[in-house]
Order: C-alpha cells, then structure tokens, then sequence
C-alpha cells in the first residue's frame, strides 16, 4: 500500500504543477536531488553536448500517485537538426579513438553507473511504475552490458580469409557506420538505451537517444551520468545527444540521412512504420517489437517451479515486460491443479506503492493502458471466457489515484489461435489460458501468433526439450526450457522473429550489427590475376 504521507504531500504539488515553481512531495523530489534533476523549475529535456530544450513541454506524471514529477522541455526541430549535426562531428572525433581506449571509458560509465544504481533504480520505479528490485535490476543490465562491451573493444574482430589468387588476402573489416538513432519505449526506460549504446560506442559511433515521451527523467538522468564521463574525459557530449519529445521527433530521428542505423524498440505498429520509412531511404534497422509470450507446461514438469515462474512471468511488472506471459497452455492432466495453485498465488499478490519493499504488483504505466486492459477484459467476456481471477482496476484507498489493474486469469472460450483475443498483445497483467493433450498442439498454437519474441517450455523429458528447441519446434527468438518467458541475461542476443521485427541486441552477434563491414582485397604480389580465372589479356 501507498505511504500515508506520499498523498498529504502529492495534493499541494497538484495544485502548483502548471507553475514552473512546484512543491513535489519528499519521495520524489529526495530521487531527483540524488540524480541532479531539477525539482524546482522546468527541465531541460535535450543534450548535444549542452542541455536545452525549447519544443513542448512533456509531463512526467507518476503512475503510482499522479503526481507531476516534472515538467521537461523538449527538443524543437532546430535543436533536433543541431544535435544530429553536433552527434555528426562526434562521431568524427569518436572514430578516431582506438576501440580499447573507448572501452576504457565505458568502463568509467559503468563505475558512475554502478555508483547511482539505487538512485536511478528508484527512478525507474517511480516514472515508469516497476517495482524497485526490477528498476534496479535495470540498471544493473545496463551495469553489466558495460562489462560486456568494455571486453569487446577488445574483440571487435574481422577476419583474414583466404584468396585463390596468389600473393592475395582478403581481410573483412568492421568501421563504425557514424551516427545511431535510438527509439526506445516505456517499460525499460533505462536497459535498452544501455543495450544499444553500449555495444554502439564501443564500434566508434555517436548516438541521438529520442527515448519515450512518458520517461523523460530517466533518460536525462542516464545522460547526466554519461554526459559527466564524456566531459570529464575532454570529448565531445554529443557523443550521446539526447532528444525528448513525441512522435514527431521520433521521425525526425527516422527520416534522418544523417543516421545510417535506427534501433527502435516499442510497439508492432509504430515498428511497421519505422521499418518502412527507413528502408525507403536505405538505412539499417534494428526493430525490437511487442511479444506474445507463451509458457507450455508439461505433465512431467517440476510445478514447484512452473507455477511461480508463470505467475513472476504474467504478474511481474504488471505485465508490461515484451517478455511478458501472455499466453498459458497446460496439459490436461495438469491443468486443474496448476490453475490453483497458480490463483493461490495471485490471491497473495501484494499491491501497492512500487517503491516499497515488499510490493510485487505496482502500477500500469499510464491511464490511457488501464483503459486497454479494460478493453481486453470486456472483450473476453462478450466472446464468453470464464475469467478465474481479477478483470477489475483497484480502486479502494490510496490505489484509486494510481493506475492499479488486478492481475487476471481468463479462460476464453476457444484455444483457436486465429482469434484476436489469442493474436494480440495487451499490455498489461491479463493472463490467457488454453488447455492441450498433446506438446505438437502446444507447439502449433505457440507458433500460430503474429509475434515471436519469448516462449517457455516445462518439461523432465530430454526428448520434449530437444523437440522444442529444434525445426519443428518453437518459432520464437527466445526459446527457453523450466525458465520462463520473461527477463534474460545480456550474453546472448536479445530480441524475436515475425512481427517482433527480427532484430538483435545485447550479447551474442548483436554488436556487428552497429558497424559497416568492408571486404579489402589486398594484392601483395608482383602480379594482377583476375578472380575465377578470367583471362582479359591483350
Ligand atoms: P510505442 O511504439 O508507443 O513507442 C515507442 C517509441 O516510438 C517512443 O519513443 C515513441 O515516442 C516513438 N514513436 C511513436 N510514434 C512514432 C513514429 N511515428 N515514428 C517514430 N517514433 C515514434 O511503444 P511503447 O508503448 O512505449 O512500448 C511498449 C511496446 O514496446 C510493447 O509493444 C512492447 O512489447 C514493446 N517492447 C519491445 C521490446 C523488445 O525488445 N522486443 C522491449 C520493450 C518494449
């Protein structure tokens, strides 16, 4: 539950929130001071080396409470064009650097990061609305995806390959592509521009972060921490500009011939977008999109830890993780006794306040999302579903100014996957369950949907776990065996196939996708032979 005092001091910054002198209450303003972000005047919500912003004014309203946390200025179309321009002449100096020696400064990010990592995961928690432990675990990805990078600027390599003709090499070379565009979405304010910068710089490229409109604080706090390491270090900030604003600055970043990669992660619709604007102009892309995540639990499986993996999986961050559990489909012979132990735990779920220990279930992010998930919870009862728990918003108490929603359990009336109520993704804690006989049927629903980001098979059998990983298995980018579908680690790459947009980020491959790849053919001998054997002889 919510602290008493947070809501005697939330109804006075009410009042003065469209003053530009606001009275915030002591929760959120002691997280802004420990961050170096203004709580007392506007905020500059855009950085290429100097902070500005005179485009709209953002607001950054708390999910928990609905309290203003800031009023943020925005990047306008010339502060936007000046940052690409400024990030443009980083990338120069960026270039130039050896990879090590940017490796040597990321691992200077990291220490600031490490040293702010409760103040900023307290951030997360109160902007974005996730409980403190997984806004800390945010930036602790983002702690170790330094870690990582700062190993590969020192293994970015190419790769000598052998040429027919004699006195011949051929070398495959990776150079930094210049300036990397960053969209990132609400619900990992922090992580995914850590994923992408970090592997990004390490190859010797500057970057323009355009994050989500309703988190700008987080992401002015990341580039404080990051700006100070640049400067401290005598290089150019704009090494990674900052540009908050909405949809339109969004596709400024896109349209950009001055960004040769886009990285965007958010929504299948804006993603399709995305997508096509940058291909019509030839640009690379990196697309990180929605997921309909499905758990498949087998009889044979071990239920002490299935069942609260589904529930961690479908209630976790109040289902607003991509990874999110959308999907549930249980043997048969499983089914009745998983389903109640699954609504035992559901029924302990401890509501509240995000940023007090303890409380495992916080907000939706924005008002606008509870609507959908009462959108959802409608249409599965007109199509008949029997819903097992929740289908109602929290409205007693303290939780009545928040966006609080009850985790639910449905059982739609069909397992049909053609169905909408099985195709889309909601994002919020609503929680579908179907009913198998065999694993092929299982897998044949899992696969049947748009989206095929994560999925999670539960199983003893050695010969389900080789089925499922293989060709005639599971579809997804993330294929995961007694391990649930949502939160990974940053060594292997990260991301989904279909409508989930194909792309990698994070650990595996992933980093040679922020370089342009040269194949240098090197003559070394005293003749000029063609390849194939071509004669052109005179
Ligand atoms: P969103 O698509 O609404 O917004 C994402 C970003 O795109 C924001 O910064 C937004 O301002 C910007 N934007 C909006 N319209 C634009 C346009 N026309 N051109 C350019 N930019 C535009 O997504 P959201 O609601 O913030 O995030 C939730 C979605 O993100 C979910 O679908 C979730 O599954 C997905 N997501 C995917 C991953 C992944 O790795 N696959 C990770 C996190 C979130």
């Amino acid at each position: 539950m919510l602290p008493r005092n947070a809501f005697a001091s939330i109804r006075g910054a009410r009042a003065g929130a469209s003053a530009s002198a606001r009275s915030l209450s002591t929760r959120a303003s002691s997280i802004l001071n420990a961050l170096d972000i203004p709580t007392t005047s506007e905020v500059p919500g855009m950085y290429d080396g100097q902070w500005r912003g005179s485009g709209d004014i953002l607001e950054s309203v708390c999910p928990t409470t609905g309290e203003v946390l800031a009023r943020v200025q925005s990047a306008s179309p010339r502060e936007l064009h000046e940052a690409l321009e400024k990030s443009s002449e980083a990338h120069l100096v960026l270039r130039k650097l050896p990879a090590p020696k940017r490796g040597e400064l990321l691992r200077q990010i990291r220490e600031a990061l490490a040293v702010k990592r409760d103040a900023l995961g307290a951030l997360v928690s109160l902007e974005m609305g996730k409980i403190k432990t997984e806004g800390i675990g945010e930036v602790q990805e983002f702690v170790d995806i330094c870690d990582y990078a700062v190993g590969l600027s020192r293994m970015m390599n190419g790769r000598v390959v052998a040429s027919e003709r004699p006195g011949h090499t051929i070398l495959e070379v990776p150079n930094p592509l210049g300036v990397v565009g960053v969209l990132t979405a609400f619900n990992f304010p922090v992580a995914v521009y850590g994923w992408n910068f970090s592997l990004s710089f390490a190859a010797g490229n500057a970057n323009v972060w355009k994050p989500s409109p309703s988190t700008p604080l987080c992401a002015i706090a990341v580039t404080k921490i990051i700006a100070d390491v640049l400067e401290r270090n005598g290089l150019p900030g704009a090494i990674s500009s900052l540009v908050t604003g909405g949809k339109d600055v969004g596709e400024a970043v896109v349209n950009s011939a001055d960004v040769p990669l886009v990285s965007f992660t958010g929504s299948e619709a804006v993603g399709r977008v995305v997508g096509k604007a940058v291909q019509s102009r030839f640009g690379k892309t990196i697309l990180e999109l929605g997921g309909n995540n499905a758990s498949i639990i087998m009889p044979d499986a071990d239920l002490s830890m299935a069942v609260p993996a589904v529930f961690f999986g479908a209630v976790g961050t109040a289902g607003q993780r991509c990874t999110s559990t959308r999907r549930l489909y249980l043997h048969r012979d499983i089914a009745p006794h998983f389903l109640d132990a699954l609504q035992k735990l559901y029924a302990s779920v401890r509501v509240g306040d995000p940023l007090v220990t303890g409380t495992l279930l916080g907000p939706l992010h924005t008002r606008a999302a509870v609507g959908i998930y009462s959108n959802a919870v409608q249409r599965l009862r007109e199509n008949g579903a029997q819903i097992l728990t929740g289908g109602q918003r929290y409205d007693e108490g303290g939780l009545r100014q928040g966006n609080f929603v009850q985790p639910t359990i449905a059982i739609p009336n069909s397992a049909e996957p053609t169905d909408a109520i099985w195709g889309t993704e909601t994002f919020a804690p609503i929680l579908n369950v179907g009913i198998f006989d065999e694993l092929e049927q299982a897998i044949a629903w899992n696969n049947a949907v748009p989206q095929g980001l994560s999925s999670s098979l539960w199983t003893r059998d050695i010969r389900h776990l080789g089925k499922w990983i293989g060709p005639e298995g599971s579809d997804t980018g993330i294929v995961n065996v007694n391990v649930g579908t949502s939160g990974a680690e940053i060594g292997a790459a990260f991301g989904g196939n279909k409508s989930t947009g194909w792309g990698r980020e994070s650990g595996g491959d992933a980093w040679k996708q922020y370089v342009r790849w040269s194949a240098c053919t090197i003559n070394f001998s005293d003749a000029a032979p063609l390849a194939q054997g071509v004669d052109f002889s005179t």
